[in-house]
């Protein structure tokens, strides 16, 4: 059987009706009265937020479902100005349940204070809800399988700005495979939303020197959100 066929891997159907709502398409109802049990009532942000974590927690259209401890769905203010996408969870944050919860968690905790924020003030969230095995780099049907999920995630946050941390991020987001080098220092787009591309905080606990140009990054975001252009 083909795994995304299998069950639970499904959109639940308030969550269906809200998207379509969304996009302003209305589904034809019945003239019949409906009955108690099919009346789907329309669904808060609240509700919407939880579906989508409770259907990303029974997700199973990759294999690597079959070795998480638990998915990690995203952490933060659902209504941030700012979104921070990094790579997939590791070790820590599959034990967790929460992104960027280890070591690169703490120094991407110290970046996001430098430029004024609360790691609660922004969403988090990865290309990647499972933890690939022994942190290997994701692959590609790994991360399209992924990819409803965050885009679902990206329409309804609606940041002003995305920070693309590290290459895999980069490269997903932007469907590219340039440098890193070559995609820091300018503004990119993701779905019409500006996007900043830096350093991984894992690559920065390795290469200590490079914190100094994440900072120019960091503080092009920050020109970004204040201003509505980077620097
Ligand atoms: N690295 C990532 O890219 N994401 C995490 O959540 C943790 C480490």
């Amino acid at each position: 059987m083909n795994a995304s066929n299998q069950t639970g891997c499904g959109l639940p159907e308030d969550l269906r009706h809200y998207y379509l709502d969304a996009m302003g398409i209305q589904l034809w109802q019945s003239l019949q009265q409906p009955s108690a049990e099919t009346v789907v009532r329309p669904a808060s942000a609240e509700d919407v937020w939880q579906r989508l974590e409770q259907a990303v927690s029974g997700c199973c259209k990759c294999e690597l479902h079959q070795t998480r401890t638990q998915t990690v769905f995203g952490v933060g203010d659902t209504n941030a100005d700012l979104l921070i996408i990094g790579e997939a969870p590791g070790r820590d944050e599959d034990l967790q349940g929460e992104p960027f919860v280890g070591r690169a968690g703490q120094l991407l905790n110290a970046m996001l204070a430098a430029i004024g924020f609360t790691r609660a003030q922004v969403y988090i969230a990865n290309i990647l809800k499972c933890r690939p095995p022994n942190n290997r780099d994701p692959r590609v049907e790994e991360a399209e399988a992924c990819n409803p999920w965050l885009q679902q995630q990206v329409e309804l946050i609606q940041p002003a700005a995305i920070l693309a941390l590290g290459r895999i991020a980069a490269h997903h987001l932007l469907n590219t495979e340039q440098s890193l080098a070559s995609l820091r220092g300018r503004q990119h787009q993701y779905a019409g939303i500006p996007l900043i591309v830096s350093y991984h905080p894992a690559y920065l606990l390795r290469k200590p020197v490079d914190k100094r140009k994440s900072w120019q990054d960091l503080k092009r975001v920050k020109s970004l959100l204040n201003d509505g252009h980077s620097i």
